[in-house]
């Protein structure tokens, strides 16, 4: 097996290899250009394309098609088409077309648009993306695609996400020209994003509602032990878990995903992937695969993988790590401190746009995290805070520090710092610090967002990261714009310190979980934004709205429409919850609290009968306890009924969303309070479904 594995790897990609040995000579060269500076692709090449694409996919078992999309479900999408084509014959024969691979009309009508498709012009098209390789899956071949409206609204992830691509490529070449590097044409966004997951046994999910339809457990009081003793972290794997994920390694190999890393997490159940990192647009369609590959290897298993972000109570939930960097066409990472002082100029310029973009937009990287889901962690002391701010390490700051005071780093006296003259250390990252708390981290040749969901899209923040590093790079240019070569350095050197003069209370070191950090980041004027619908209306301000229409990643109406697609699916969570909730304690949980409260009070009863003259005070404590929390939870369960009609008469989806919020979640909080001091006094033969024991433990 393991020496076939270079064999295995990508054998279900479309890849460069099988395009070299498919394609004519000339057909490959114009695909590679088209692929490597995105030029347009005339119709005969996609023809080529088309007929070599057909012929691998049928070779290796696929009889249909589809053209795979990322809707803003968040999830990806399909429709399967066929490659027979009647041959007039009463035969068929398998056909394909360039017209076929480039460009289809799914009947789409039904994904959010945000109002941006009338249903009567419901046609949305896909688009071929021919920068993320087809890929052959369940024997149907695979084309990744961008979804647009006829007008060409992007109605997806993928569409903004290269859009953003391309103008920080733009940007980044710009400045990169202007300090006198000759070499490079393009840069591409870099990332490798960590996925966290739990696995629980099949047979225990399926009995229950909550997992099944929300992801996450509604209410379970805590099993006796939980994460306390640290043993699961990095712990030794359970045969169970290893053969899943070696199963889940060879699959994700197949389709050429780079998995790499896999390890024990926190949480007892919770476990980790990390790929090799790759260009974002490959990235992001790779970690959607990942995602779903996960929860298919699961069934095969007898398991369960779940991606909700806060599946149990009293534990950590799980995120995705976003790194991200930019790589030039000739392979330089920018955000590499350089063995040449040159380098360093670079260096810093890239290093100084990004803690501007996150600085200056803040908010939107808020934004770019914020889910229902995602609420449950950030700011649990489990996950970094919902304030953004940047960690850039001890070196780093004083290197920052000493160009804000012309210093030589490391010495006090005051001299005016050259900094094409010295060679920047290189800062290693340092494994004592790991600063966990905090969202936004420099780790040494990268930046590490932690702010993200384990079920997100990693799309979005990227979308916003690439556009707003690109706006500060283009802020940057306007201000080095006009100066002569010999001047440049001096001209870096001050740019850099009104820059760091502006930007630096971003940067925070400290302990991002603890008290103090929150007010000292009111004080300091940074974004607190507790929840998904504080921050939501974010996006639609002025500036936020400048910032995409600008770059021209979303028009004006499309940000719009994604922000009221944002809040109904907020919405329409709370109230999936709320409902599921309802349900489980009406049908299941009322009747087994009774049933015990019934028990306890006949076998009372019968020990009276038995023995008149018995004071029983711990059963009649117990019934009474058993009847008030039936009581209360009947009560409880009428208010949620009532705020829950009451949030769906609310017309305006903020004020629907905030309602959400506010009420109805502090009222299924208070429910899962008072069900899990019952579940402590109910015996496991009467409780309705397992317990956390069971299901954090059984593996
Ligand atoms: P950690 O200590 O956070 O686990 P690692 O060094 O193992 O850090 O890397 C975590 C992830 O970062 C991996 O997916 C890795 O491929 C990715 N990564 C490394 N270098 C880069 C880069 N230049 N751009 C984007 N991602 C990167
Ligand atoms: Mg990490």
């Amino acid at each position: 097996m393991n020496r076939q594995i270079p064999e295995l790897y990508g054998s279900m990609i479309f890849s460069d290899k099988v395009m070299r040995k498919k394609l004519p000579k000339d057909m490959y060269k114009a695909l590679r250009k088209t692929i490597e500076n995105g030029t347009h692709l005339e119709l005969d090449v996609a023809n080529s394309v088309a007929v070599a694409m057909k012929e691998w996919a049928v070779e290796n078992g696929a009889t249909h098609y589809t053209h795979w999309f990322q809707p803003m479900t968040g999830f990806t999408a399909e429709k399967h088409d066929s490659f027979i084509s009647p041959s007039g014959d009463g035969e068929v024969i398998m056909d394909f077309s360039g017209k076929e691979l480039v460009k289809g009309e799914p009947d789409a009508s039904s994904f959010p648009s945000g109002g941006l498709r009338a249903t009567f012009e419901a046609r949305g098209y896909t688009a071929w993306d021919p920068t993320s390789p087809a890929f052959i899956k369940d024997g149907t071949l695979y084309i990744p695609t961008a979804f647009c409206s006829y007008s060409g609204e992007a109605l997806d992830k993928k569409t903004p996400l290269l859009r953003s691509m391309e103008a920080l490529s733009s940007e980044a070449v710009k400045m990169l020209k202007l300090l006198g590097n000759k070499t490079v044409t393009r840069v591409s966004t870099t990332i490798g994003p960590e996925q966290e997951y739990f696995l629980v046994d099949k047979e225990l999910y399926r009995q229950r509602k909550d997992l099944i339809f929300c992801g996450r457990t509604l209410f379970g009081a805590s099993a006796p032990k939980g994460q306390e003793m640290e043993d699961h972290y990095f712990g030794a794997l359970k045969p169970k878990v290893s053969a899943y994920m070696h199963d889940l390694d060879v699959e994700l190999w197949k389709l050429g995903i780079p998995a790499k890393t896999k390890h024990n997490e926190v949480a007892p159940a919770q476990h980790e992937l990390a790929p090799v990192f790759d260009t974002a647009n490959v990235a992001v369609d790779h970690n959607q695969l990942t995602m779903e590959i996960m929860k298919k290897v699961a069934e095969k298993h007898n398991l369960v993988c779940l991606l909700h972000e806060k599946p149990f109570e009293g534990i950590n939930g799980s995120g995705k790590h976003n790194n991200w960097s930019l790589i030039t066409n000739d392979g330089v990472n920018l955000l590499d401190p350089g063995r040449t002082p040159a380098q360093n100029i670079q260096f810093l310029v890239f290093l100084m746009a990004v803690i501007k973009a996150v600085d200056d937009y803040a908010d939107l990287m808020r934004i770019s995290a914020s889910s229902a889901g995602n609420d449950h962690r950030l700011g649990g002391n489990e996950a970094p805070p919902a304030i953004v701010s940047i960690f850039l390490g001890d070196e780093l700051t004083a290197v920052l520090h000493s160009i804000e005071n012309d210093m030589y780093f490391g010495k006090q006296e005051k001299v005016q710092l050259d900094i094409g003259a010295h060679v920047l250390p290189h800062f290693v990252k340092d494994s004592t610090d790991r600063n966990r708390t905090s969202p936004f981290a420099f780790t040494g040749n990268k930046f590490e967002f932690r702010m993200l969901g384990s079920s997100a899209s990693v799309a979005t923040p990227n979308i916003v990261l690439n556009t707003a590093v690109a706006e500060a790079l283009a802020q940057f240019y306007q201000e080095l714009e006009g100066t002569k070569p010999e001047d440049m350095e001096h001209a870096v050197h001050e740019l850099l310190k009104r820059a760091i003069r502006k930007h630096k209370k971003i940067i925070f070191n400290g302990n991002g979980y603890s008290e103090e950090w929150v007010k000292e980041a009111e004080s300091r004027g940074l974004y607190n934004l507790i929840s998904t619908p504080d921050c939501l209306p974010q996006f639609i301000v002025e500036k936020n709205v400048d910032l995409f229409t600008k770059h021209h990643i979303f028009t004006k109406d499309e940000i719009f429409s994604r922000y009221e697609i944002l809040l109904e699916n907020y919405v329409k969570t709370i109230l999936i919850e709320a409902r599921t909730l309802s349900e489980m304690l009406t049908k299941d949980f009322l009747p087994a609290v009774s049933a015990f409260a019934g028990q306890t009070a006949k076998n009372a009863a019968s020990k009276k009968a038995f023995l008149p003259t018995l004071s029983m005070p711990a059963e009649e404590a117990l019934v009474t306890k058993l009847t008030k929390t039936y009581t209360d939870l009947t009560d409880g369960l009428t208010q949620l009924a009532d705020l829950v009609r009451e949030a769906e008469s609310i017309d305006d989806m903020q004020k629907e969303a905030e309602f959400c919020h506010t009420q109805i979640l502090s009222r299924m909080e208070a429910l899962r309070l008072t069900a899990n001091a019952a579940e402590t006094l109910i015996p496991d033969t009467l409780l309705p479904y397992p317990t956390y024991d069971q299901l954090l433990f059984s593996l």
